[in-house]
């Protein structure tokens, strides 16, 4: 085997600790990659992969500019990839042999700190679990962006630890090498994230003051795991994080993950996009941070009813005080992401127009909370009470920045006049040179009577004299000495100019070090306002949230609702925020929902595309939109606290899923009925759908009559099987309740409207006929169902059709066994046992044959119509 260079040796060494990352490594201007790693991303970036070395030896190899790293980093990222940043540690110029080289930063999707994957409203989560001895789970995560740090503690099953990961979305878990695969296999299946590992779990020294008030002593170890990572990949000192905050998954009200799927709380189902989402419809925050908190807020609705009705009360303050809260918005659009600035700090990677931002959100903050104070709620009072204003940093910051400074923090141009006494004469002697060599240009003129003589300056000559050639004679002979030559003039320097020129230059680079210098100080002082500033950000963001429920609820004529001690859900005039919003707000049909103690159950039928599945929704999103502390789209609401709700789709109508076997909709319903409790609400929507008939509606009512007896759930239960409604006489706490259709000119018209009692019929056949199908067929389609509504028999009995004869073209068609047949125009002969059916052509009766045939009770509304279709094309 070949011996690799040094250089490479160095290579194969950092690598072998780096496996599972691609190691960017620093060579010159640029990052190359080596072997497999080359190989990997040549294909994931698109870049050319190239060798380094000659014929056998040669070894893959790519590279990217240093300068435009960040980029194909934050594409890595995104991918879920790791990336290992390895710098050259000292000079080249000084290196004996290899240049030294180390890791400075490993970035994870987990930890890294801008890019794509950095979205302004949303949290970059990076998770520890530890799965304790006692069965129960530690989980501790932090979002390096912010700072912000929380540990909870599971003691349910892994299912619990599923849907809390769900719920957060960390973009990375880390768990410890003993770690059961099992877990993490689960953990797959269902999310995306990438995957490392951390076996430490001994606090380190800089980080106990974060920990040191928890009471959860165990959850101490997996926030410890936590860190250990941090400070292994981050290598830098991290104080922006914050304190560990414990919470507890019964703090709030539960959804799990396909109920926030299904409910469309963040993101759509089918396009996973905001818009057309609760959130969508509830983000009128101005701030980054307030939306990141308002996202927080609508995963993890509240249960307390004293917190809510605290931020209702808020709410309502700020939406009777409309040029308040405008002025308000004013105010907070011109507060920047203090959190993420407060980061940006930390690491050490802020410039003077960021704290620039930091200085004009800060001035912003006095009249803030004057606004709050002067609308005098108690919750808006306690929001800002005792909250640091940073007035010191703003004093700092207003003393030390000029107004436009430049990206970089290496070309000056940064720091105020009069911030820095040094500073200022350099800056004087540099202004003063500049003047001086202005007057020159005019006494130069006029001593040498050449009008087109003018002074310039540029970077690799520096200052000098320019005549064009034709004025060259008029030059007097000595002072002048020749610096440049272009085509048609001449660039001369003198000894004085020569003397400015030095001294305006050094005064210039001076200008650069000291700001340099003095902008590195100003940035250390900065960094002992993380904390504060953190917490002046939870107080900007709630106000920002607060604020946007105000302006959504007026902007939407929501009302306020209240909350009922005795389960009892009372809504008048209840609309579906987020279809309402879609539609036009005249045309959206409002409805009641009433559920009490003898009124548990919800048995809602109704056609096709009636709303049954957008008012079972609808109640839901009320629930939830009360219990983040919003208005709700109706005109009076009295809802209890609900503590979980539950949302099933049958299996048939879950297109989005991709997974929609009936398999996973009796697993989604088996959960619900394992956790629901009499404070639940629960949506079950066409389940039993996915199944045949008979099966599908024994397990509908076997599950309705269990949340009947058992479970005494709030709950709504729509379907398709109007056998079920026959329940309402055996269950006490059961209603039929039907959204309306009328029939028009023999056509459907929904009414989208829920009232009490059931459908009067299936409306499957009326869609057929909106369908367009012929008359013929839905006449006798409907013949057929009134049959066997009144019997409740099956298809044996129904009665033969009426005989008819039907004048027939001789044509080609296919029968069964595909062989054409040509008719002759009238049947001459019968069959004996078909004298029932003289008049009927071969055909005819082939399609009876098959119409006898059909599993009529099996088939879904839309089998029908497609089996009524054949046939009828038959006929033809
Ligand atoms: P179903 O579940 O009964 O088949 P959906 O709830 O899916 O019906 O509703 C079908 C469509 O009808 C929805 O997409 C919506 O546009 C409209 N719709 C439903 N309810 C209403 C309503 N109350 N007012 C106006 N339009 C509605
Ligand atoms: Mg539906």
């Amino acid at each position: 085997m070949a011996q690799h260079t040094p250089m490479i040796q160095q290579y194969l060494q950092i690598k072998a600790q780096y496996k599972d990352a691609f190691l960017f490594f620093r060579l010159g201007d640029f990052y190359e990659l080596f072997f497999e790693d080359a190989k990997k991303a040549s294909q994931e970036l698109e870049i050319t992969l190239t060798g380094r070395g000659t014929g056998d030896d040669k070894i893959p190899m790519c590279g990217v500019p240093h300068h435009s790293a960040d980029d194909y980093i934050s594409q890595l990222i995104e991918k879920g990839y790791k990336i290992a940043i390895c710098e050259q540690v000292e000079d080249p110029r000084q290196a004996k042999g290899v240049v030294k080289r180390e890791v400075v930063q490993l970035i994870t999707p987990g930890t890294v700190m801008e890019g794509k994957t950095i979205h302004e409203k949303e949290n970059n989560y990076l998770i520890a679990i530890t799965d304790f001895e006692d069965g129960s789970f530690g989980l501790a995560r932090t979002d390096l962006t912010t700072g912000e740090n929380l540990v909870t503690l599971i003691t349910g099953d892994f299912d619990e630890v599923l849907q809390e990961l769900g719920t957060i979305k960390a973009k990375e878990l880390i768990v410890s090498t003993s770690f059961a695969e099992e877990y993490t296999k689960r953990v797959n299946d269902v999310l995306t994230l990438t995957l490392s590992y951390e076996d430490e779990e001994t606090v380190l020294p800089s980080f106990e003051p974060l920990v040191k008030h928890l009471e959860q002593k165990k959850l101490i170890s997996t926030f410890a795991r936590l860190t250990h990572y941090l400070a292994r990949t981050q290598k830098r000192t991290l104080d922006h994080l914050q304190p560990v905050q414990y919470y507890t998954t019964n703090d709030h009200m539960k959804i799990d993950l396909h109920s926030m799927r299904n409910l469309e709380l963040v993101e759509t189902l089918r396009e996973k996009r905001k818009k057309g989402s609760l959130l969508w419809l509830l983000d009128e925050t101005v701030t980054a941070m307030g939306g990141r908190m308002l996202k927080r807020w609508v995963e993890r609705p509240l249960v307390s009813t004293h917190t809510i009705t605290s931020r209702l009360s808020m709410v309502e303050s700020l939406l009777n005080h409309f040029f308040e809260r405008e002025e308000l918005r004013d105010q907070l659009k011109e507060v920047y992401d203090l959190e993420r600035l407060a980061g940006k700090v930390a690491y050490g990677n802020v410039n003077a127009r960021e704290l620039l931002q930091l200085k004009k959100s800060l001035e912003q903050v006095p009249l803030i909370i004057a606004m709050i104070e002067q609308l005098g709620n108690p919750h808006g009072l306690e929001l800002v009470r005792n909250v640091d204003r940073c007035e010191g940093l703003l004093e700092l910051l207003e003393t030390s920045l000029r107004e436009n400074p430049p990206l970089s923090i290496k070309e000056g141009g940064m720091i105020k006049e009069g911030f820095h006494l040094e500073l200022d004469k350099y800056r004087d002697a540099s202004v003063n040179g500049k003047t001086w060599i202005a007057q020159l240009e005019q006494r130069e003129r006029e001593e040498t009577g050449i009008k087109t003589l003018k002074i310039g300056y540029n970077k690799v000559f520096g200052y000098y004299i320019e005549v064009t050639k034709a004025n060259i004679q008029y030059l007097p002979e000595g002072r002048y000495e020749r610096k440049q030559t272009l085509s048609n003039a001449e660039r001369y320097i003198t000894p004085e100019l020569k003397e400015k020129e030095t001294l305006i230059l050094e005064a210039e680079e001076k200008i650069e070090q000291l700001e340099y210098d003095l902008f590195l100080e100003i940035r250390e002082q900065v960094k002992q306002y993380i904390s504060p500033l953190q917490q002046l950000a939870k107080c900007m963001s709630e106000i920002d949230v607060l604020q946007g429920f105000a302006t959504v609820s007026e902007q939407q004529h929501y009302v306020k609702p209240t909350f009922s001690e005795n389960r009892e859900v009372n809504v008048i005039d209840g609309r579906h925020p987020v279809v309402e919003k879609m539609i036009d707000h005249g045309d959206y049909v409002a409805n009641d929902v009433r559920l009490s103690r003898d009124r548990e159950i919800l048995l809602i039928t109704g056609p096709n595309m009636a709303g049954k599945s957008t008012y079972m929704r609808q109640l839901a999103l009320i629930a939830t939109m009360a219990q983040v502390g919003c208005y709700v789209p109706a005109t009076e609401a009295t809802l209890p606290i609900f503590d979980q709700v539950f949302t099933r789709i049958g299996a048939a109508d879950d297109l989005a899923s991709g997974q929609s076997t009936f398999m996973v909709e009796m697993l989604e319903t088996k959960h619900a009925l394992a956790k629901a409790t009499q404070d639940s609400l629960i949506l079950l929507d066409e389940i039993g759908r996915g199944t045949s008939t008979y099966d599908g509606m024994a397990l509908a009512q076997s599950i309705i009559e269990y949340i009947h007896d058992e479970v005494g759930a709030k709950t709504l239960f729509s379907t398709h099987y109007h056998e079920l409604t026959a329940l309402e006489a055996e269950l006490l706490r059961l209603q039929n309740v039907h959204v309306s259709a009328v029939e028009e000119n023999g056509k459907v018209v929904f009414l989208h409207k829920v009232i009490d009692g059931q459908a009067d019929r299936s409306y499957g056949i009326y869609v057929a006929e909106l369908a367009d199908l012929p008359h013929q067929v839905i006449t006798r389609a409907q013949e057929i169902l009134s049959h066997l509504e009144t019997q409740n028999s099956n298809i044996e009995t129904v009665p033969a059709r009426e005989p008819k004869v039907v004048q027939e073209k001789p044509v080609a068609i296919a029968t069964e066994a595909e062989q054409p047949v040509q008719l002759p125009l009238f049947e001459t002969e019968q069959p004996e046992e078909q004298k029932g059916e003289q008049a009927l052509t071969p055909v005819e009766q082939s399609v009876i044959k098959k119409m006898k045939k059909l599993d009529v009770l099996n088939m879904s509304p839309i089998e029908a119509i497609q089996q009524l279709n054949e046939l009828q094309k038959k006929l033809r």
